[in-house]
C-alpha cells in the first residue's frame, strides 16, 4: 500500500469580532499559499451567514457609543493608530510579503501609502466642519452637519492587503461609523495584525471587525439590512455586480474595478526617463497593481528606441522571493493566475503580436509562482493580450502615428483608471490632461496614485458609484448631511402664517 502523507497541521486565519480573534464554526475554508515556494502556509476560514450576522450585530452594538465619542478623542485614537502602524511598518510588510509575494521594499511602500490615509483621517475634527449661514432669514440660522451612517463594510482585493483597507477604514471610523472588513482570502493575515494594533491604540472593541470569507460572506454583507454602505475594490465584473446588488438593497456603494492603463509616449519624450518609468510601473509588484502601466502607446518613431531601452532594463530585473535581499520582482499570487498570465505571452504570436521578450517561464529554481517580465510589440485592440486586464508582468506596445490616434485608442478602451503622458512639451501635456477620459492622469509620472488629501478613482468600467475613494470624497461617502434651520423665541419674528415659508 502506498504511504499516506499525514496532513501537516496548518495555521487557520480566522475572524476578528468585538475585539478578539474568533474561531470560525462554518467548517469551510480556503488555502493560503506561500507564492514564493508554491506550498500551502495556512488555511483561511470562510464565514457562514450566521458569522457575518454576528459581526454586524457586534458592530451595530458598538455604533452608538462610537458616534457619540468626541471628535477630538477619535482623532487622538487615530493618532495612536498611526503611531503603532508606523512602529510596526516592517512587521506589516513582512507579513504582507509572506502571503502576497511582493518584495519587502514594495510592501513597505504599500504600508507608507496606506498610512497617509490614517494621517488624513487624524484631521477629522477639521474635515467634519459644516457650513453655517447666520440670518438666512429674519431671526433664522441654517447650518449643515455631517453624521456617520452606521455599520459600513469594506471588501478588498489581494494586491494591496494593507493599503486598500486603510483607504476605507481610516475615514470610515474617523467619521464615527463602525466597520467590517472582508479582506481577500488570498492574503488574509495582515487584516488581523492591523486589528490587533488598532485595539492597542484604543479603538473600542466592535468598532473595527474582520470577517474572512468568500462570496457567501460578501453576499450576506450586501443584503444585511444593518449594513449602510459598501466600499469595494477588485475586478470589474465583481465590482459591477457588487454595485448593482448593493444599490438594489438600498445601500450606498462605491465599487472600484479593474484597469488597463495606457502610457502615451510622444516623439519628443526623454527615452531613458520613459523607459525607466515603463519598466518600474509595468513590472513593479509583478504587474499586479491596478495602476500598473500595461500598454505603451508609442507615437511615431519613438517605439523602436523605447523598446530597445526597455529590453535592456528587463534583462537586469532580479526575480525571486520577495523576502530576499536585492530581489526586484516577486512571484504572482497563485499558480493558476501565473499560468493564465503566461498564456497571454505564449498566445501573443498567434494573435499577430510579437513577443520581443518572452518571460512566460519560471526563471527561478523554486516551485513558486514565478514568471519573468515580458514585452509584446505590435499589440492592437481586438487582441486578447490588449483587451483583457492581464494583471501580470506583461507590457504591450501599441504603435500609432499621431497624438489623435493615440487618444482614440485610449478612449475606445472600456477602462479609465489611470494613464500617463511622457513628453517635454507642456502644451501637449496640458491638452492631454484636458482631453483624456480617464480618472487619474500622470504627466511624466507613470503611477499617478493621488495623495490621501485628494481622492482615488477611475472613470468608465474602473468605477461604479458616484464618489471616489478616500480623501475628501471618502469623508463624503461615509457621512450623510443634515441641514438644520433654527429660530429662537423672539416675539418680533413670530406670527401665524399658513402660506409656504419664504426666506425673505
Ligand atoms: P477580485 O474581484 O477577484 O476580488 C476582490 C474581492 O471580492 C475579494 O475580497 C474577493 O473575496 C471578493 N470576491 C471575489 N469573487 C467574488 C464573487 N463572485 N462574489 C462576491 N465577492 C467576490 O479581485 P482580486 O483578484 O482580489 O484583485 C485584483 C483586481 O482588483 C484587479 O482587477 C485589479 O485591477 C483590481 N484592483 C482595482 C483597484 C482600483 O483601485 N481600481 C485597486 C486594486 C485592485
Amino acid at each position: 500500500m502506498p504511504a499516506v502523507e499525514t496532513p501537516i497541521q496548518v495555521r487557520t486565519v480566522s475572524h476578528w469580532i468585538g475585539g478578539k480573534l474568533t474561531e470560525s464554526t462554518s467548517g469551510k475554508s480556503g488555502v493560503v499559499w506561500d507564492p514564493a515556494t508554491g506550498e500551502q502556509q495556512a488555511s483561511v476560514a470562510f464565514a457562514s451567514v450566521a458569522e457575518v450576522d454576528a459581526a454586524v450585530a457586534t458592530a451595530q452594538a458598538a455604533f452608538p457609543a462610537w458616534r457619540a465619542t468626541a471628535l477630538s478623542r477619535r482623532a487622538e485614537i487615530l493618532f495612536r493608530v498611526r503611531e503603532l502602524f508606523d512602529q510596526n511598518r516592517r512587521r506589516i510588510a513582512e507579513l504582507l510579503t509572506s502571503e502576497h509575494g511582493k518584495t519587502i521594499a514594495d510592501a513597505l511602500g504599500e504600508v507608507a501609502r496606506g498610512l497617509e490615509n490614517v494621517e488624513f483621517a487624524c484631521g477629522v475634527p477639521n474635515l467634519l466642519k459644516g457650513g453655517f449661514s447666520e440670518q438666512a432669514s429674519r431671526g433664522v440660522d441654517v447650518y449643515q452637519i455631517r453624521q456617520p451612517l452606521g455599520v459600513v463594510a469594506g471588501i478588498t482585493p489581494f494586491n494591496f492587503p494593507a493599503m486598500v483597507p486603510m483607504w476605507m477604514f481610516a475615514n470610515a471610523i474617523a467619521c464615527g461609523n463602525t466597520f467590517i472588513l472582508k479582506p481577500s482570502e488570498k492574503d488574509p493575515s495582515v487584516s488581523l495584525f492591523l486589528a490587533e494594533l488598532m485595539q492597542k491604540a484604543g479603538v473600542p472593541d466592535g468598532v473595527f471587525n474582520v470577517i474572512q470569507g468568500d462570496r457567501v460572506a460578501v453576499e450576506r454583507l450586501l443584503e444585511h439590512p444593518d449594513i449602510k454602505a459598501v466600499s469595494f475594490v477588485g475586478s470589474t465584473p465583481i465590482a459591477k455586480s457588487i454595485s448593482e446588488t448593493a444599490t438594489r438593497n438600498g445601500k450606498r456603494v462605491q465599487a472600484l474595478g479593474g484597469a488597463k492603463n495606457h502610457m502615451l509616449v510622444l516623439p519628443d519624450a526623454d527615452i531613458e526617463m520613459a523607459a525607466d518609468a515603463a519598466v518600474s510601473a509595468g513590472y513593479g509588484s509583478a504587474g499586479e497593481r491596478c495602476m500598473a502601466i500595461s500598454v505603451i502607446v508609442a507615437v511615431g518613431g519613438v517605439a523602436d528606441p523605447l523598446i530597445e531601452a526597455i529590453q535592456k532594463r528587463i534583462a537586469a530585473i532580479k526575480v525571486g522571493p520577495g523576502a530576499n535581499e536585492g530581489i526586484e520582482m516577486g512571484p504572482l499570487i497563485t499558480r493558476e493566475h501565473r499560468d493564465k498570465v503566461a498564456g497571454y505571452v505564449t498566445g501573443a504570436a498567434a494573435e499577430g503580436a510579437t513577443a520581443v521578450v518572452d518571460g512566460s517561464h519560471n526563471p527561478t529554481s523554486s516551485n513558486g509562482f514565478f514568471m519573468a517580465p515580458s514585452l509584446l510589440d505590435n499589440v492592437k485592440p481586438g487582441m486578447r493580450c490588449y483587451d483583457d486586464e492581464i494583471f501580470g508582468p506583461v507590457l504591450g506596445v501599441v504603435r500609432v502615428n499621431t497624438y489623435d490616434e493615440a487618444l482614440k485608442v485610449i478612449h475606445a478602451n472600456p477602462f479609465g483608471n489611470g494613464t500617463a503622458i511622457f513628453t517635454r512639451d507642456g502644451g501637449a501635456a496640458r491638452q492631454f490632461q484636458f482631453d483624456v477620459e480617464v480618472g487619474m492622469v500622470g504627466i511624466n509620472v507613470p503611477i499617478p496614485v493621488p495623495m490621501a488629501f485628494y481622492s482615488f478613482g477611475g472613470w468608465k468600467s474602473s468605477l461604479f458609484g458616484d464618489l471616489h475613494m478616500y480623501g475628501p470624497e471618502g469623508i463624503q461617502f461615509y457621512t450623510r448631511a443634515k441641514v438644520v434651520t433654527s429660530r429662537w423665541p423672539d416675539p418680533g419674528t413670530s406670527k401665524v402664517d399658513l402660506g409656504f415659508p419664504q426666506a425673505r
